[in-house]
């Protein structure tokens, strides 16, 4: 259809101007078939005017010179393929007339008036009169701009996979290598000649050859494999892990006739990874080993966990941490945590010790990395034997970092070893050297401590001495305080009698708090269990307080059941006792305490709450603490050991004791303790 249209509009254009010269000299078929053709066809006149021209021209030119009766040459420029502006007199044409001879597929630029570029073959010829007279030319341009596209395409491709670091392979359906370029040669070694035409599976380590067959069946499924990692090895036999994309390669009419392959070196990539995960662990590992030696006060288990984690961090085969102290042989350092090896590989040979190497990091506080100690001048070289014992532990890398103390004594020193060569790095020694500088500071705290602990010791045993001094003529002044009582009839030395009493009384309480507390300390609080009616303790309590404290009503809220727990009567009385006392003393202003009991599931709850002073929110983990006060509390005397031994008490019993308090309004004390099981 589309032809026939097209043809109609040509017939239709038979007498046009435009062909003033086509209709005598171009016969009726011939003329069509011009008509018809894809290569642009003009001819013109002596003058350059033209005088005809095909469909194919206008689409070329980008124009239809018809109306206007345009010279040739206007409608575009001409370039030589240099790029050089081509003037009228060089180009084809205008040659072909002045120099009366043939142009056979000249390759030229021509400029549309759109900015077109075109690259186009020039065939021309000059045309005569029947008396020889050249009368006009006749030119075909035959446009070969897509093929000059295509070619230079390809140009670029090739160039890029020339120029590519990664391996550009392509393969037949039979896994024949077909094309190797640059990358590829470099990465496996062999040259383009020597591969192209062998299988592919010559790269293939033997173990992973079903992996080829696997691409393969892909490939003829016209599948693509994506980041594929693998191994593949290189002509020098060595494994080379790669990450390879595969594509099926197509013909002309699609169909799959290979596999273009692109294979990335990824070793830097893995090593990579593999340091980064390093890394990360090392980073845990010093977290973790951070957190020891700021928790750990025991100097063995710190030392032992410091001598793991930086086992573990070199990569060591074994490490170790001598004190810079003479051993029990006399030896001048002592082997005091080991990883990573037995003990007995380093007993009976104290070798290390006597050489110059060992010396440095001790006397010098040197650290000593060595990638082959057996090289090196101070290496164990004397008798009787050179070397070392065949028996001792294979050491050939050598790491020793020394742990010195702030006034710069070396407390002593880790030391790594492993049997091969050049296993410790830089980064080694900076990591350890900050390890072993806060295990200096941890072991001094841990001298400290142990200082502190033995002070402190000192300290409970003259507490427990103290008080039990002190009770005895205290006991003796209050049995002839009460004698006096009895026989003075006297009021104003009755008074003063009660009131001695009533002092000596305090005063036998906190020696007996104080007794209890290095009881507590020493670990011998003593404890009596049987069945106590909570109520009736309450009560007994209650009803001989009044006495001593008249300031205070005490507010009972009766639970009318009983409430029986397995407990030390006497010690939950001086628990009581010291809520009572504490809820009094911190509520001056007021003189009310209440006091409630009930069975909560399990357990058994008394409230002793007040309308004192209260505490402040920070002050309330606090006050269990042995020897702490809270701020506030005025000219209230007192030990703080109060509430220490009472929570203690409650503790033992498997009770629990809390505190609720709104400052300046008042506290609430409540243990828990769990109810005797009736059978
Ligand atoms: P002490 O009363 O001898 O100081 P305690 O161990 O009995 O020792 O109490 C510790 C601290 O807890 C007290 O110094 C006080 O600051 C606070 N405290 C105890 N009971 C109360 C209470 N009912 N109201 C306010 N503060 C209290």
């Amino acid at each position: 259809m589309q032809d026939n249209n097209h043809r109609s509009s040509i017939n239709k254009k038979d007498g046009d101007s435009r062909r003033v010269m086509a209709d005598q000299e171009v016969a009726g078929d011939l003329k069509c078939l011009l008509e018809d053709s894809p290569i642009a066809v003009f001819t013109c006149n002596k003058a350059g005017d033209l005088t005809y021209f095909n469909e194919a021209a206008i689409k070329l030119w980008g124009v239809d010179p018809t109306p206007k009766q345009q010279p040739w040459d206007n409608s575009w420029k001409m370039y030589y393929t240099t790029g050089e502006r081509m003037n009228l007199a060089g180009s084809p044409m205008a040659r072909v007339i002045n120099e009366s001879r043939l142009i056979n597929g000249e390759e030229i630029t021509i400029e549309t008036q759109e900015h077109v570029f075109k690259r186009v073959l020039v065939y021309a010829r000059p045309l005569y009169d029947e008396q020889h007279n050249p009368i006009g030319t006749h030119s075909s341009l035959v446009d070969i701009s897509d093929k000059i596209l295509e070619e230079s395409k390809q140009a670029i491709l090739a160039a890029i996979v020339e120029s590519s670091d990664d391996a550009i392979i392509s393969k037949n359906l039979n896994g024949i290598i077909v094309s190797w370029n640059a990358g590829a040669e470099r990465i496996f070694g062999y040259s383009e000649k020597e591969i192209v035409g062998k299988s592919i599976t010559i790269l293939i380590p033997s173990s992973r050859l079903q992996e080829e067959e696997l691409i393969l069946s892909r490939i003829r499924a016209g599948k693509k494999v994506d980041h594929f990692e693998t191994i593949r090895v290189a002509k020098s036999g060595k494994q080379i892990p790669i990450s390879i994309t595969v594509s099926p390669v197509k013909d002309n009419y699609g169909n799959i006739v290979g596999a273009s392959k692109i294979a990335r070196d990824i070793s830097e990539q893995i090593e990579a990874q593999r340091a980064i995960k390093q890394n990360s662990q090392n980073l845990e590992l010093l977290n973790s080993i951070g957190k020891v030696i700021l928790e750990n006060l025991d100097v063995k288990s710190l030392l032992q966990q410091v001598t793991d984690a930086t086992t573990k961090i070199t990569g060591a085969a074994f490490g170790a941490f001598f004190y810079n102290t003479t051993d029990l042989n006399g030896e001048p350092f002592t082997l005091y945590t080991l990883s990573g090896a037995a003990r007995s590989s380093f007993d009976g040979f104290n070798l290390p010790a006597k050489t110059n190497i060992f010396k440095q990091t001790f006397s010098d506080s040197k650290v000593i990395r060595l990638d082959d100690v057996t090289k090196d001048p101070d290496y164990w070289q004397f008798g009787p034997q050179f070397g070392m014992p065949k028996a001792h532990l294979k050491i050939v890398s050598y790491l020793a970092v020394p742990i010195v103390s702030t006034a710069g004594q070396v407390i002593g020193a880790l030391i790594f070893g492993h049997p091969s060569v050049g296993v410790f790095k830089a980064e080694h020694e900076d990591i350890i050297g900050s390890i072993a500088a806060q295990a200096a500071i941890a072991l001094e705290n841990s001298k400290l401590f142990e200082e502190v602990k033995a002070l402190s010791s000192k300290k409970d045993e003259f507490i427990a001495l103290a008080s039990h001094e002190l009770k005895t003529p205290l006991t003796t002044i209050k049995g002839f305080l009460q004698i006096i009582a009895k026989k003075n009839q006297d009021t104003v030395g009755k008074l003063f009698v009660d009131k001695s009493l009533y002092q000596v009384e305090k005063l036998s309480a906190l020696i007996s708090d104080l007794l209890d507390v290095s009881k507590i300390e020493a670990g011998k609080l003593q404890f009596h269990t049987e069945a106590v009616d909570l109520v009736r303790l309450l009560k007994d309590v209650m009803e001989t307080f009044p006495y001593t404290n008249k300031s205070h009503e005490i507010i009972f809220d009766d639970p009318n059941e009983q409430s029986v727990v397995l407990a030390d009567k006497q010690r939950i009385e001086q628990v009581v006792i010291n809520l009572l006392t504490n809820a009094i003393k911190y509520s001056p202003k007021a003189n009310k305490v209440f006091v409630s009991l009930r069975n909560e599931g399990e357990f058994a709850t008394v409230r002793v709450k007040d309308e004192g002073i209260g505490l402040k929110e920070e002050h309330l983990s606090k006050i269990f603490n042995r020897f702490y006060r809270a701020d506030g509390v005025g000219n209230v005397s007192g030990l703080g050991i109060g509430l220490f031994l009472t929570k203690e008490i409650i503790d033992r019993h498997n009770g629990t004791i809390l505190v609720n308090s709104d400052y300046g309004k008042g506290s609430e004390f409540l243990f828990s303790l769990p109810l005797q099981k009736s059978n």
